[in-house]
């Protein structure tokens, strides 16, 4: 009789502690990979469906992650249109069967060599709420470093591209290369610093960061 509570209790006991270890580990999660900038697995909490963002160059960590949690990518996303963020639009979107998403502020950016990197679905030129499967995302429209540069905030955590870096911002060019500074500090004043303080920022290159240390340290925006 002893023998047959204690057993019941073991059971019982398993049942609980594996359901609470499915809780803490099912929250969302960044996943970084070093590419031809920094490109970023963002995992829904349900821990089966992802975003591609800024698919610089083939990855093969990226994709052993991908296959060995089972993933589905629900979309690639592509902060703006620069060589070292776009590369490997083609390839991803073709061996995960996903669509690409692009702003069209840079579809000069996807010519010659990178045309068969052309999004296929563009995003809105305003700021948009776009839902690729269960994965909600805000898309903010930042331009400066590139007339279609957009920050993709998920969950809290913003991806911010060449637009804001850890302690930098992204560069610019050109004969109005002043007045094109000008617009991304703009941009990011009043798309990005008006974003809660606790938001983790996962640039397009360099160390993670948080909005409020930006606002605090950032010397292009003091
Ligand atoms: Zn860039």
């Amino acid at each position: 009789m002893l023998k047959k509570s204690w057993l019941i209790g073991l059971v019982l006991f398993c049942v609980f502690s594996q359901s609470l270890a499915a809780k803490t580990v099912d929250s969302q999660r960044v996943e970084t990979f070093d590419t031809a900038c920094n490109t970023y697995l963002y995992i829904h909490e349900d821990g089966e469906e992802a975003v591609i963002i800024d698919p610089g160059a083939k990855s093969p960590e990226l994709e052993k992650y991908v296959e060995r949690h089972g993933l589905k990518i629900a979309g690639i996303l592509n902060t703006h249109a620069h060589g070292d963020h776009i590369s490997a639009n083609a390839h991803y979107a073709k061996i995960y069967q996903a669509k690409v998403y692009g702003h069209p502020g840079d579809e000069r950016g996807y010519i010659n060599k990178y045309a068969a990197h052309r999004p296929t679905n563009w995003l809105s030129t305003t700021d948009e709420n776009l839902m690729l499967g269960n994965i909600a995302i805000k898309v903010l429209h930042v331009p400066g470093h590139s007339q279609g540069s957009v920050g993709f905030l998920i969950g809290g955590k913003l991806f911010s591209g060449d637009t804001l870096f850890h302690e930098s911002i992204g560069r610019t060019w050109g004969e109005n290369q002043d007045e094109l500074t000008l617009q991304e500090l703009n941009s990011i004043r009043t798309k990005l610093f008006t974003l809660p303080d606790e938001t983790q920022v996962f640039p397009g290159h360099g160390s993670s960061t948080t909005i409020q240390y930006e606002k605090q340290n950032n010397p292009f925006l003091n």
